[in-house]
């Protein structure tokens, strides 16, 4: 275990175990060196322990690059909370959590994650301060989906020659909370949509309302296309999807689009523009710790409207040194969180 630590950087782990409730938490805390941990909390079924306090510290390193880049005064954190075989009551299990939280004294803030909503946040927010996303905070998919925007906006810039996006062929694979509020934003700026989801019937809206093309899944990613937006799972950008692209730039939501480091390094050597996803989709992290913070939609806005200038720095960067902007966007982040 001290040995993963040690390869992530991480700052401390913490463990609970709570028998009455069934709570069997991981909590990792990449470093609060800029500011309170903030992250994600999932509530997921793993096959063995090591495989979820592994899960929990990848995340927590990678929020720690993604709020030191977003420039929001917070360092990474991400909890595990193991899913049980049986389950008495989720309320007891969420607030049994609420007071192992309590406990790090604000050192980690959690939020919404994969298997976990407002109502399991209002759960833990009865026994401590440092949740966010919770029913009165509000959604952030619109705020991720606004930031995704404006960097496809910066990518076309910096990859197309201009910022414009009407007939401009994107590509956006997944029409979920995240995916269809950007597909409404490039369909309102005249983009010409191609679109896939494994449910039929976000498709079907996306053509109904937005004009947009149906793809099937499997051939989205070899759709010619101006932009790719992955907006569904990650890890689509592997050796064989990348081989088969036919996009000029990938900028999308999802987060760890890359199967590993040296696909970013496959994509520059093919002339793909990438827009390294934890830079573009910070929007929903941006909102979430303003929101906590007690910030108004007026600060929250121009905060937001920093995703696109840091990208665009990213970029010339990246064309500078002739490296994939992922890898600068890593060192950038890095930079920040340990050499500063
Ligand atoms: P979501 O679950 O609402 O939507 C995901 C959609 O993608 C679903 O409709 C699903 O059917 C579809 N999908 C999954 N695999 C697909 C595939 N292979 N082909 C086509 N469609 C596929 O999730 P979301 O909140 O919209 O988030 C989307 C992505 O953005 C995720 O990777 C998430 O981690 C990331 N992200 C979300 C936020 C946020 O604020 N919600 C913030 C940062 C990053």
């Amino acid at each position: 275990m001290f040995s993963m630590m040690e390869a992530a950087r991480l700052e401390a782990l913490h463990l609970a175990d709570d028998p009455v409730s069934g709570l069997k938490a991981v909590i990792a805390i990449h470093s609060t060196r800029l500011g309170p941990a903030l992250g994600g909390c999932r509530y997921l079924a793993y096959p063995d322990e090591q495989s979820a306090i592994r899960d929990a510290i990848r995340l927590a390193q990678g929020m720690s690059y993604k709020a030191a880049l977003a420039g929001i005064d917070h360092g990474g954190g991400k909890a595990v909370l193991i899913r049980p075989a049986h389950l008495d009551s989720r309320a007891a299990l969420f607030e049994a959590f609420g007071r192992f939280i309590e406990t790090l004294n604000g050192r980690y803030i959690t939020a919404v994650d994969s298997g976990t909503s407002s109502a399991d946040m209002d759960c833990i927010a009865l026994h401590t301060r440092h949740a966010t996303s919770t029913s009165s905070a509000g959604d952030p998919s619109p705020h991720t989906a606004l930031g995704v925007f404006a960097g496809i906006r910066a990518t076309a810039q910096a990859r197309l020659g201009g910022d414009d996006l009407e007939g401009l062929r994107i590509a956006v694979q997944g029409l979920g909370n995240v995916g269809f509020a950007l597909a409404e934003a490039l369909h309102a700026a005249g983009a010409e949509l191609l679109v896939s989801d494994l449910d039929a019937g976000r498709v079907q809206l996306a053509v109904e309302q937005l004009g947009a093309q149906p793809i099937a899944s499997e051939a989205l990613l070899t759709t010619p296309c101006d932009i790719l937006a992955p907006c569904g799972l990650g890890g689509v950008l592997n050796r064989q999807s990348v081989a088969h692209l036919r996009c000029a730039a990938v900028a999308g939501a999802a987060n760890n689009q890359l199967a590993s480091p040296e696909i970013a390094d496959e994509l520059e050597a093919r002339g793909i523009l990438y827009a390294p996803d934890y830079v573009l989709n910070a929007g929903g992290l941006i909102y979430v710790a303003l929101r906590h913070r007690g910030e108004g939609l007026p600060a929250i806005t121009a905060h937001l409207a920093r995703i696109s200038q840091r990208l665009t720095d990213i970029y010339a960067h990246a064309q500078a040194e002739k490296r994939s902007p992922a890898r600068v966007a890593d060192r950038l982040a890095e930079h920040l969180l340990y050499e500063r």
